[in-house]
């Protein structure tokens, strides 16, 4: 059985001003809470902080706050708040005296650390068990990192060392959850952090993010990082009288496969995501081989352009992957089997201006577009998406190794490394 948390039920604690339900998919190790500013996430986890480690979560330490006052939810008292928290099939309930967290359980509740940006490299040389960091920096060592880092350098430090000191001190048996921990960071970092993470989560229970960085959440939705193995919950806006509000996000082409099914056929809906997506894919492989599109200012592109740009590869590229049988299934014993983008990028050549004509203007040609050629595009998408990206982590292609790029965990491989065009 899975030992991470599996549900968590708020009600009446701090932004949770109406009954607040959040399940966990115990099938994947990192779970991702993404929300906009003041959409909940710290009372998420401020209520999972109140059950395992019986604090005030992020009201501790704040001498313009108290547990007694600010703890409950607007309207509400401290007897008022429960928390409810299922792990490993057990459960534990937590409310608030008013002076002291109350926790009950059948045994100790799970081991949960957790890291907030606010008191990232905050720690007292005056207490007990406090760090003394020391830097290198341009030659000197013995340097604080706090009077020279940039912001972005200090997070991702306080990042690295709250993760290998978690590890030795969970002994293989914690939760662990960075709460915003990271306010903006460029793309090159983004990518180490989702590989760090992915490394990483091996070694716990479970690892909780919240995060308000949309570009995060995207890489995810997007296929430039392991998709499939993160659980994605996503918070709508705050209200006193809506209270939190969430869903499950699917990823990119999820969404879009559904939206295919859907009935009655959404056709304006379709092939606006599916030209999201087929862009994201384009990028992708154009960016990765260096094809020539034409310069913009703000260097975006059209998909006519990318779409262009990418037809030049179809012949070069080769795909390798694992067969898999109807069930989805990889076979046994292993096989693989080889996969060109020659057609899919031929076809799509042919059909991607559905996605400005139906997805994005007011035009009469639009109009003249049959159903079926909408869904036509959007089937041509998703097939596309779905050679480029691996079945088994969720991510495109884009890490060179020798001869070829591959995805994380190395079963889906595109050759060539580099295309000359
Ligand atoms: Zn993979």
């Amino acid at each position: 059985m899975s030992k991470g948390i599996d549900r968590l039920s708020i009600r009446r604690f701090r932004g949770a001003t109406t009954s607040t339900e959040l399940q966990f998919d115990q099938s994947k190790l990192v779970a991702m809470i993404f929300g906009e500013n003041g959409s909940g996430k710290t009372t998420i986890i401020d209520a999972i902080d109140l059950v395992c480690n019986q604090t005030a979560g992020s009201l501790d330490g704040r001498s313009s706050t108290s547990a007694k006052d600010h703890l409950p939810a607007i309207g509400s008292v401290s007897a008022d708040i429960e928390v409810e928290l299922s792990c490993g099939g057990k459960i534990w309930t937590g409310t608030h005296s008013g002076r002291k967290a109350v926790v009950k359980g059948s045994n100790s509740p799970p081991q949960v650390h957790i890291l907030r940006r606010s008191r990232l490299l905050r720690m007292d040389e005056n207490q007990r068990a406090s760090l003394l960091q020391s830097g290198y920096f341009e030659g000197h060592s013995g340097v604080p990192p706090q009077a020279y880092f940039s912001e972005a350098h200090l997070d991702t430090f306080g990042f690295c060392l709250f993760l290998s000191l978690a590890r030795p001190q969970s002994g293989g048996d914690a939760v662990i959850i960075l709460d915003d921990v990271f306010s903006s960071v460029d793309q090159a970092h983004l990518a180490r952090i989702i590989d760090r993470l992915a490394d990483e989560s091996k070694f716990f229970n479970q690892i909780i993010i919240t995060t308000h960085y949309r570009q995060w959440r995207d890489r995810y939705r997007y296929l430039k990082g392991p998709g499939g193995s993160v659980d994605l919950i996503e918070l709508h806006g705050w209200s006193n009288q809506g209270g939190i509000r969430h869903h499950r996000t699917q990823l990119a082409a999820e969404e879009l496969a559904t939206l295919l099914q859907a009935d009655p056929f959404s056709r304006q809906a379709a092939a606006l995501q599916a030209g999201i997506l087929l862009e994201a894919a384009l990028d992708h492989l154009t960016l990765l081989y260096r094809c020539r599109v034409p310069r913009t200012v703000d260097g975006g592109y059209t998909i006519g352009e990318l779409c262009d740009a990418a037809s030049k590869l179809a012949r070069a590229i080769e795909i390798v992957r694992p067969t898999r049988g109807g069930d989805g299934v990889e076979k046994t014993p292993p096989e693989t089997e080889k996969m060109s983008l020659k057609t899919l990028l031929e076809a799509l050549a042919s059909t991607a201006f559905i996605r400005n004509s139906v997805g994005c203007h007011f035009n009469a040609s639009g109009a003249d577009i049959a159903d079926d050629d909408v869904r036509r595009f959007v089937q041509q998408t998703l097939d596309l998406v779905s050679v480029l990206v691996c079945a088994g982590c969720g991510e495109l292609a884009q890490r060179p190794k020798g001869t070829h790029y591959e995805c994380r965990c190395g079963k889906l491989q595109m050759a060539p490394l580099q295309f000359q065009s």
